[in-house]
């Protein structure tokens, strides 16, 4: 090779090289708080049926942070919503034209029990649908304008991470045994490249139901997700995106249940969560670029649960249906189905649809985001069966009259030591399936089809689409951490 050629070579291999290094970021939100004369709204959360909004006690937001190495661009949005169906997420993709291997949107739930049903499970009665399409249209196209318009923002940015291990007692506990509590926050820093001390945007990470505010309000609220990103955003964090964690199984927040105290409450538990983040943020620590990767993948998961079966139009809302065979269930023929599961109950097994849901990986620089699509419960992620998760509470309450067998339950690694030290578990991303419980510990009636629920703290399987699911989407994870780990 002639010396000339081979000096614009190096050159183009060293443009190239700093492109690869270049990390750009930006980050901002939209008010998405229903507008209730106009839209209307039923709050989600608890019981079959949902309540009437009857006024605003705090705005709704989705808030995003958009990251990219100039090849790959990834969209994290955390949503003030109860959740978000995979269909609703492909819709957005569509609408941004984001399919193809170069961008990926990534969009999890904070699971607040005051924002408006979008689920289509809380109506005016049990098994009718709350939605208000006309909110929800305006849900999807808003977070599709945020997106697009940070697209043209982005500005070359820096990463920090911290892991924040916090006593949740007074904070969060566990409804359910084993007693297995996350004490894991997760914080992400982006800051202005050229300007250090401006932060773009501060992501929040934590495993506990949003239902400070019990089932007794009318009122819209974000729960204690709103105070917490206020108290982010007036320090200085940036746009702050909160990601709820493994809340199931069932984590609910340790406060003052008295229903005068409910907003309070939030706050106080809000604003301790955000208090330890800006402390972790302010403490120092590495700043670095990085590449932005991801990966995703469809995993087909058996409905299993009786119930679910009745309302499996319903099911079509949100997901894609497939028989044993491989073959599409529409509406009419989901219908069908529900008609001959109530005739001649149950279901044959053979005649079972499969939901089609998502698992993901987004890799940057150093930090990686797990996508689970539901309510995972920590145990199944972190594991904890030795009590080291328990934080002075009994492993298993002497009262259970239905206790877990542990010595059924799974041995480690488990999902989070195998992802190694920035490994951010996010639930309700980019899909609903409900409770994803263990499988040894899945214990319902088979043949109550309405309540199947035995004696004991079994009331997350009722709300679970089968027992199958933890395993396929473990053993789907297991295959997706391999395939990148060799990519
Ligand atoms: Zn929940």
């Amino acid at each position: 090779m002639a010396p000339a050629k081979a000096k614009v070579l190096l050159s183009l291999l060293l443009i190239a090289g700093e492109a690869r290094a270049a990390f750009f970021a930006a980050a901002g939100k939209v008010d998405i708080t229903p507008d209730l004369k106009r839209e209307g709204a039923y709050l989600a959360g608890y019981g079959a049926a949902g309540r009437k909004a009857r006024g605003i006690a705090d705005r709704l937001y989705a808030r995003a942070l958009l990251l990219s190495d100039g090849r790959k661009t990834v969209a994290l949005v955390g949503v003030d919503s109860i959740g978000l169906y995979r269909e609703d997420i492909e819709r957005m993709r569509r609408s941004l034209g984001w399919l193809g291997e170069d961008r990926y949107l990534f969009v999890s739930a904070t699971h607040s029990h005051s924002a408006p049903d979008t689920l289509g499970l809380w109506g005016p009665l049990p098994g009718i649908s709350g939605v208000k399409k006309k909110y929800q249209r305006r849900l999807n196209d808003s977070i599709v304008a945020l997106v697009k318009d940070l697209s043209g923002r982005l500005e070359e940015a820096k990463i920090g991470a911290w892991r924040v291990e916090t006593k949740p007692n007074g904070l969060c506990y566990d409804l359910r045994d084993p007693i297995v509590i996350d004490p894991e926050i997760n914080v992400v820093q982006l800051r202005s490249r050229r300007s250090p001390e401006r932060a773009l945007a501060t992501l929040v990470r934590w495993s506990c139901h949003p239902e400070v505010i019990g089932r007794d309000n009318d009122h819209i609220s974000s729960d204690y997700v709103g105070p917490l990103c206020e108290k982010i955003e007036e320090a200085g964090g940036g746009t702050c995106v909160f990601q709820s964690g493994l809340i199931g199984g069932l984590m609910s927040p340790e406060t003052d249940h008295s229903p005068l105290r409910h907003f309070e409450e939030a706050k106080r538990v809000g604003h301790a969560v955000a208090a330890l983040a800006i402390k972790a943020t302010r403490a120092g620590g590495e700043w670095t670029q990085g590449s932005v990767d991801f990966r995703s993948r469809l995993v087909r998961v058996p409905v299993e649960n009786s119930r679910y079966l009745f309302f499996m139009p319903n099911l079509t809302f949100g997901h894609k249906l497939f028989g044993q065979n491989g073959r599409r269930i529409g509406k009419t023929q989901a219908y069908f189905l529900s008609l001959r599961h109530l005739i001649f109950f149950p279901l044959p097994e053979r005649l079972r649809p499969w939901a089609e849901t998502e698992i993901s990986l987004v890799q940057a620089g150093p930090v990686a985001f797990l996508g689970i699509p539901g309510e995972m419960f920590p145990e199944l992620a972190i594991g904890g069966y030795d009590g080291r998760y328990r934080f002075g509470h009994p492993l298993i309450r002497p009262t259970n009259p239905n206790p877990p067998d542990l010595r059924r339950a799974p041995k480690g690694p488990y999902l989070r030591q195998r992802l190694g030290k920035h490994a951010v578990l996010v639930g309700l991303a980019n899909d609903e399936i409900g409770y994803i419980v263990p499988e040894y510990d899945f214990i319902f009636n088979p043949n109550r089809a309405m309540h199947p629920r035995p004696p004991g703290t079994h009331y997350e399987e009722t709300n679970s689409i089968g027992r199958s699911a933890a395993a396929l989407l473990l053993g789907a994870y297991e295959e997706m951490l391999a395939e990148y780990a060799g990519r």
